[in-house]
């Protein structure tokens, strides 16, 4: 077995204990990494606290920042067959999947290596007495929480328009699933960005996570998670009112409009529910038809869940494992849990006879109120409803604690942009699920969480406005 270290300030670094990474596909023991301590958290922050007031990343021309980003894309392009192997094997989740990890992680920083000598300020008048302009300062130390559904593309994500901006970063990766995003940091350092602009801890969230957050040098948490954690996360920000981005779950909604098309529709469906075995915090993860097409629709879904590949990453297939046991308990209990609510099981709802921790691809018929229908479930299980007038669609949709993305499906414009307006996420898809990329603003609302990721909008995330005001005399 491999064993994979921290990089802290500038170096690799072992500990005394250490984390086992399993293999989600055989349920085996594939790698482990050190545990990250306490002392290990501190002596990250204070390497970064050094980059900071030295003025390492900041009392340079921007376009150096630029320079070491595209290099970091370049090094990132390098490893990604390789990586995507590791992340296969320590994730559970298919070959393709897993290569679009790092040729997205290479992309966030070349996208934001184009944005890092663009951060400019606006010039405001105040009459001839006057100049008074603003700047954007970065936050200084960023404290970067990545969950483990997308380890690799979730850390470029909020690192590229952090480094971008000019911040340090430090960030603790998911205990589940650490080892692609050491491979990613070693791409990484070979960028040449100063001592201590970056750092990697692979630690417990509720140990080093905790630490970190309530860490006085941090002067910035951006969390990517579950709710509850990110809940506790801000309790702790808010004893220093350290600023948070909180990327957290979703129960979205896509609605099948009468005069869908079908095709469109189903192919959006096998992304939108079955990418990474449903484990997408944006997945479709509701799907509300029209009743003059629900029989036809909910056929044509049977038939399409049904009719998925199933094995192990390496093999590519469409569905593979979850992430852990414990992940498969949670949902199998969930949909056990739906089945004595009344909910009736499609297709699917159980683990089928295959060694790993795999799902059956599930469809459920449920009411709007059960609880698998208001619940994040974080697996490959749809819950699919009709409905009878638009509003009433609008009313569902809208109608859970959360609000990450909502999708609608349908032929005439008009009317989809009508439903479009009404739903309330954070970004909308119309006749494609994740339409959209890099380039495109994400975040939520409500239970979903705040702040924006990706596209130009996520550097003002990673700065802090300065109004510089002068009087002339
Ligand atoms: P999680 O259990 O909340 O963990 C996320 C991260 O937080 C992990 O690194 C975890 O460390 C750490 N953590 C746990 N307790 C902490 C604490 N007290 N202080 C600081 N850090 C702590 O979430 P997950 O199961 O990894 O991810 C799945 C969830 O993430 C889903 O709800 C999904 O919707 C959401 N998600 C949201 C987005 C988005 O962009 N909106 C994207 C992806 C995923 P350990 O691993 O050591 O526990």
């Amino acid at each position: 077995m491999q064993h994979y270290l921290n990089y802290i300030n500038g170096e690799w670094k072992d500990s005394h204990c250490q984390l086992t990474v399993m293999n989600p596909a055989t349920g085996a023991p594939y790698a482990t990494v050190a545990q990250a301590s306490i002392e290990d958290a501190d002596l990250a922050m204070a390497g970064a606290r050094h980059c900071v007031s030295q003025g390492l990343l900041t009392d340079i021309r921007p376009a150096q920042r630029l320079t070491w980003m595209l290099k970091a894309a370049e090094e990132i392009r390098k490893i990604t067959e390789e990586a995507a192997l590791v992340l296969c094997s320590e994730n559970g989740k298919n070959l393709d999947t897993a290569r679009d990890e790092f040729i997205e992680a290479a992309r966030y920083f070349e996208y934001y290596a184009g944005i890092a000598d663009k951060i400019e300020g606006i010039s405001v008048p105040l009459g001839k007495d006057y100049i008074n302009f603003t700047q954007y300062e970065p936050m200084g130390i960023s404290v970067q929480i990545v969950p483990w559904n997308f380890p690799v593309s979730i850390c470029a994500r909020s690192l590229a328009p952090a480094l971008a901006a000019g911040n340090a970063v430090v960030v603790k990766s998911p205990e589940v699933s650490p080892i692609a995003m050491t491979l990613l940091f070693e791409a990484i350092e070979k960028a040449g960005f100063p001592k201590g602009a970056v750092n990697l801890l692979c630690g417990k969230g509720s140990e080093v996570g905790s630490h970190l957050v309530k860490h006085s040098e941090t002067n910035q948490i951006v969390f990517t998670g579950s709710v509850p954690t990110g809940q506790r996360i801000l309790i702790d920000a808010a004893e220093r009112a350290t600023p948070s981005v909180m990327e957290l779950g979703g129960k979205s909604a896509a609605i099948a409009l009468a005069d869908v098309d079908l095709d469109t529709l189903l192919s959006s469906v096998k992304v939108g529910i079955f990418y990474n075995s449903g484990q997408v915090c944006s997945a479709m993860s509701r799907l509300l038809v029209h009743r003059s097409r629900y029989d036809e629709v909910k056929n044509a879904v049977v038939d399409l869940a049904q009719s998925l590949s199933i094995g192990v990453g390496e093999d590519n297939p469409d569905l593979t494992p979850v992430v852990s046991k414990n992940q498969q308990q949670q949902i199998l209990k969930m949909i056990e849990s739906a089945r004595k609510e009344g909910a009736c099981i499609l297709t699917g709802g159980s683990a089928p006879d295959l060694d790993g921790y795999f799902v059956s691809p599930t469809i459920i018929e449920a009411s709007h109120e059960m609880s698998i229908t208001q619940q994040e479930v974080f697996g490959p299980v749809l819950v699919i409803m009709p409905f009878d007038e638009e509003e009433q669609a609008i009313e569902m949709a809208n109608g859970t604690e959360f609000g990450l993305v909502a999708g609608v499906f349908g032929e005439g414009l008009s009317q989809t942009l009508r439903v479009a307006n009404k739903l309330v996420a954070g970004q909308i898809f119309i006749n494609e699920w994740f339409a959209g990329g890099v380039e495109t603003p994400f975040g939520g609302v409500g239970l979903s969480g705040f702040g924006r990721e990706k596209g130009q909008e996520a550097i003002y995330s990673y700065v802090q406005t300065r109004n510089i005001g002068i009087r002339l005399r």
